[in-house]
């Protein structure tokens, strides 16, 4: 299945929930959201009752666009929690969290998990020394990211670490925000996602 490449906010209308994949608009007056809050489409303003699947598959969708991976990767993200002792709907969600791309969009150096995934996919940034391209890379307890020195003159990756002076960052992320760097301390938890997941449906939908 192709990458959506449509107007961004319409997934947000969709979904009926902020998903943040505009970076410093989606905190403005300008948010579509805010200005429309029905869903997109020529019917997206009627009150249609939802079904059970309709439920699960919306929190699937909410989910996957709000990490931005497809719908292959995101089932093979799903055996692989499953996989996993414990919660699979946790499991997923943490699966997802540890990503290279979430992991540079959480450290403050991209003001979206879409800008942070192309600024990998670019080279501006490296894995315990190394430059990586990949954004998909689950990152481990002990690694370490860096903006690539050569990059560091960049004007856009000039004004990123400006900007991630003032970003909050959470705690399983030890961000030296001087030099760009930031060290995974722990693995990411259930507590540690701040976005209104309800992962249950996802097991759901996945054990039909
Ligand atoms: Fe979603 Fe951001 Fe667009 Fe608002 S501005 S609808 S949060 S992408």
């Amino acid at each position: 299945m192709a990458r959506y490449t449509g107007p961004v906010c319409r997934l947000c209308r969709r979904e009926g929930t902020k998903l943040f994949l505009k970076g410093e608009r989606c905190m403005t007056g300008k948010c579509a959201l805010d200005r429309r809050s029905t869903a997109p489409g020529q019917h997206g303003a009627t009150n249609k009752k939802v079904r059970e699947y309709g439920m699960q598959l919306r929190e699937k969708q909410k989910t996957k666009r709000y990490y931005g991976v497809l719908e292959k990767p995101f089932a093979n993200y799903y055996a692989e929690a499953e996989r996993k002792p414990g919660m699979s709907g946790e499991n997923l969600l943490v699966l997802l969290e540890r990503r290279l791309d979430n992991t540079v969009y959480r450290m403050g150096m991209a003001s979206s998990r879409k800008e942070a995934r192309q600024m990998v996919l670019h080279g501006h940034f490296t894995l315990n020394g190394k430059k990586v391209t990949i954004p998909s890379i689950s990152v481990k307890v002990g690694d370490v990211i860096a903006i690539k020195e050569s990059s560091r003159d960049l004007s856009l990756v000039k004004a990123l670490i400006e900007g991630a002076a003032t970003k909050l960052t959470p705690k399983w992320l030890e961000v030296n925000k001087e030099n760009a760097t930031a060290k995974v301390v722990a693995l990411p938890a259930r507590d540690d996602i701040d976005f209104d997941f309800n992962e249950q449906l996802i097991v759901e939908l996945y054990s039909k």
